[in-house]
């Protein structure tokens, strides 16, 4: 092997470390961001079991509390209500985002769904 094709390949197998480094920085970032966004959905997701476990037992209560002749118009209400405060708590009512967090923004879907389940 002569010398100059020997540095050759040093030098090439240099880049080739570089860019080995490069697509594992990549790899360790794209980790991060998924365990970040897991952390978070982990959250989000118990929060919202907590509060489908109030709504259920609300719900519970109100229909052994309702006469029987009509449930129905009150159910819709309390069942409005409640979506009402999901969204106003920060999270998408619409069934475009449903469940997800708002991020402090508001959503014409979710809007036009709760103006819509009210009139
Ligand atoms: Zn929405």
């Amino acid at each position: 092997m002569k010398e100059g094709n020997f540095l050759d390949r040093v030098m090439e197998f240099e880049q080739q470390l570089e860019a080995m480094h490069e697509q594992f920085r990549e790899l360790i970032g794209f980790v991060a961001k998924m365990t970040e966004e897991n952390h978070s959905l982990q959250l989000e997701n118990h929060h919202l079991r907590t509060r489908l476990e109030e709504l259920s037992e609300k719900a519970q209560v109100i229909d052994e509390q309702l006469p029987p002749e009509k449930p129905r118009r009150m159910d819709i209400g309390e069942g409005v209500d409640n979506l009402a405060r999901i969204y106003n708590e920060g999270y998408h009512v619409c069934n475009v985002h449903y469940g997800s967090s708002r991020k402090g923004e508001d959503c014409l879907f979710c809007l036009s769904f709760l103006s819509k389940q009210n009139s």
